[in-house]
C-alpha cells in the first residue's frame, strides 16, 4: 500500500509543487489548508496536473489541535510535511504574537497528534535565514546559526528546535510514546513556478520577493522595480543569494520523505541545505530575466532595505550526497516558468 503523506499547507506556492511531486512519486497525499494566504487556484491546478480529483483536504487550522487530531484518526499518516507558517519577515516585526502564536502552535500541534497516533516522521520547512549575515560561505549545516532578526525568523530556528528536542524525547519509543523522527530542510531562495503553468506563487497585495516582483513589473501591474542597493561590496553592487527552482525545491521533500520512509536516516534527526550552491546577483538575476524572456524590466537602483544580508549561498554536498538529490533546472529555465505563471495568471 502507498505511504501517506500529510501536507500542512499545502494548497500554498511551495506545498503545492511538493503535493505534485509527492504523487507523482506514487504517495499518498492529504492536504490541510487554513486558506489564510492563498485561495484554491494552486490546489485545482495540482488536481489538474496530477489528474487527481480525489486528493483529500481539510480546510483546518493546525492551531485547532482537535481538527489535527480528528484528520490523524481518520488517516494513517506515515510522515507529515509542515509548511502552514506565516512567512513575511516584515509583517512579523509588526505582529510578533501573532506569529509565534501561528508558526509555533500549529508545529507543536501537528507533533503532538504525531506522537499520539503512534508515531510519524516529520519534514520541517526550514530555511537559510537561521544562518543570518554568514562569516564564510557557502554555508553548510554545521554553520552557526547566528539570533534571530525577526520574530518569523526565529520561528524557524524554534521550530528546528522543538522538532529536535521532540525526536530526542521519543526516541526508542520512550515513555510509550510514538516514535518522531526528524528532518529540517533549509530553504535557500525558492523562485519559479511547474512547467506547466499551473500552478505558481500568488503573493496576496504588494509582492516583498524578487521574483513575484519582477513578473509583476513585466505585465504591467507595478510601474518599476526597485533593486534594493547597489553599493554592496559584491562585484555588480547588488546582494547575492541562491536561487532554487520550485519544482527542484519539491523533489528535495521527495527525496527526505523517501530516507524517513525507507529508514535509510542516519540520525534521527537530519538538516539539509536545499538550494544549488550558485550565488546569483539581483542584478544577474534581473538581466537573466529579461534575456530570457526577450523584454525589458523598468527597473531603478533604490536604497538597501533594512534587514537583508549581503550574500548567502549553500553549500549542497550534504544534500546531493546523502539525499541523493542535487537542483537540476537553471535559472534561466526557472524565470522563464515564472513569467508563463504571470502570463497565465493574467490570461495572457
Ligand atoms: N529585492 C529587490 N527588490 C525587490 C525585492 C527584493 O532588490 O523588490 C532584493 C532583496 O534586497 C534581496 C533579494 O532581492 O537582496 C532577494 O530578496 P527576497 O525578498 O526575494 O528574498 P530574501 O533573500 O530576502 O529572503
Amino acid at each position: 500500500m502507498a505511504k501517506k503523506v500529510l501536507v500542512s499547507g499545502g494548497a500554498g506556492y511551495i506545498g503545492s509543487h511538493v503535493t505534485v511531486e509527492l504523487i507523482g512519486a506514487g504517495y499518498d497525499v492529504v492536504v490541510a489548508d487554513n486558506m489564510s494566504n492563498c485561495d484554491m487556484t494552486c490546489f485545482e491546478g495540482v488536481k489538474k496536473i496530477t489528474g487527481r480529483e480525489d486528493i483529500p483536504f481539510y480546510q483546518i487550522d493546525c492551531c485547532d489541535y482537535e481538527a489535527v487530531d480528528k484528520l490523524f484518526a481518520e488517516h494513517k499518516i506515515d510522515a507529515v510535511i509542515h509548511f502552514a507558517a506565516f512567512k513575511a519577515v516584515g509583517e512579523s516585526v509588526a505582529k510578533p504574537i501573532m506569529y509565534y502564536r501561528n508558526n509555533l502552535v500549529s508545529f507543536l500541534n501537528i507533533l503532538e497528534a504525531s506522537k499520539n497516533h503512534g508515531g510519524c516522521n516529520v519534514l520541517f520547512s526550514s530555511s537559510a535565514t537561521v544562518y543570518g549575515e554568514a562569516e564564510n560561505l557557502p554555508v553548510t549545516e554545521q554553520t552557526p546559526r547566528l539570533p534571530a532578526t525577526s520574530p518569523y525568523g526565529n520561528t524557524k530556528q524554534m521550530c528546528e528546535d522543538i522538532l529536535r528536542d521532540v525526536v530526542l524525547a521519543t526516541a526508542g519509543g520512550a515513555d510509550g510514546q510514538g516514535v518522531v523522527k526528524g528532518i529540517a530542510l533549509r530553504y535557500f531562495n525558492p523562485i519559479g513556478a511547474h512547467p506547466s503553468a499551473l500552478i505558481g506563487e500568488l503573493p496576496r497585495g504588494v509582492p516583498n520577493n524578487l521574483v513575484p516582483f519582477i513578473t509583476q513589473t513585466a505585465i504591467g501591474k507595478r510601474e518599476c522595480l526597485s533593486i534594493f542597493g547597489n553599493d554592496y561590496p559584491t562585484e555588480d553592487g547588488t546582494c547575492l543569494r541562491d536561487y532554487i527552482d520550485i519544482v527542484d525545491l519539491a523533489k528535495a521533500h521527495v527525496a527526505a520523505v523517501s530516507r524517513m520512509l525507507d529508514g535509510k536516516m542516519k540520525q534521527d534527526y537530519e538538516i539539509f541545505n536545499v538550494g544549488t550552491g550558485r550565488p546569483v546577483s539581483v542584478y544577474e538575476l534581473v538581466t537573466a530575466f529579461e534575456k530570457v524572456n526577450g523584454l525589458k524590466l523598468n527597473y531603478k537602483f533604490a536604497p538597501r532595505r533594512p534587514g537583508d544580508v549581503v550574500a548567502i549561498w549553500a553549500d549542497t554536498k550534504l544534500a546531493n550526497e546523502e539525499l541523493g538529490w542535487k537542483a537540476e533546472r537553471t535559472v534561466g529555465e526557472t524565470l522563464a516558468s515564472a513569467w508563463a505563471w504571470e502570463r497565465h495568471l493574467a490570461g495572457k
